[in-house]
């Protein structure tokens, strides 16, 4: 199994080159705010509970959120590997995905954060908010509460999985293609371990 993490902050292009990556090496994407949103249009209690968190820029609390993670995990025994998108937020679930994984004797083999600046990640929301029929991309009050849940709470992931030299930071602006090459790179490099 080979399983990956594609990580950063709100608008970073997480979604969009997780499309691209999960083409080119057949991984199944796991992207919890997709999952949560499907539970909101299905009107699930779960749903119903993390709505009130989402609406306001908050992450949805951590036992949610993994046993979302765990239960994709045990449906899809055959996959080849795992790309998280948007998953692990916080320090809490980069430990429960580790035990996830294990018991699968499976691990994270790479950890990818996009790096894009506070400017640009605003704008790009913004501009999403236009068409994506995502009401916590309208607002820019709600979009700096999710910049900033981000930074609070999310930022130190990254340090969890650098500990174990897993972590690699790559440019997140500029070029989609020219982006999705470096990820590439950074991919195949972490395949050949
Ligand atoms: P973005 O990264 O563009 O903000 P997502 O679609 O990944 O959007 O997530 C939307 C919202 O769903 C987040 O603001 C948060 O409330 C909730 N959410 C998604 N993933 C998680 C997670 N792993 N832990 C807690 N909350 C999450």
């Amino acid at each position: 199994m080979f399983n990956l993490i594609l990580f950063g902050p709100p608008g970073s292009g997480k979604g969009t080159q997780s499309e691209k990556l999960i083409d080119k090496y057949g991984l199944m994407h796991l992207s919890t705010g997709n999952l949560l949103r499907e539970e909101i249009v299905n009107q699930t209690k779960l749903g119903l509970e993390a709505k009130r968190f989402m609406d306001n820029g908050q992450l949805v609390p951590d036992s949610v959120v993994i046993g979302m993670i765990r239960s994709a995990i045990e449906h899809n025994p055959a996959s080849k590997g795992f790309l998280f998108d948007g998953f692990p937020r916080t320090v809490a679930q980069a430990e429960a995905l580790d035990e996830l994984l294990a018991e699968k004797q499976a691990e994270i083999n790479a950890f990818l954060a996009l790096e894009v600046s506070r400017e640009e990640l605003i704008g790009r929301l913004l501009n999403r908010g236009k068409t994506s029929g995502r009401s916590d991309d309208v607002n820019e009050d709600i979009i700096s509460a999710r910049i900033q849940e981000y930074e609070n709470k999310t930022a130190p992931v990254a340090g969890y999985y650098e500990q174990f030299d897993k972590g690699v930071r790559v440019k997140g602006e500029g070029d989609i293609d020219q982006i999705f090459d470096s990820l590439c790179r950074e991919i195949d490099a972490k395949m050949l371990v």
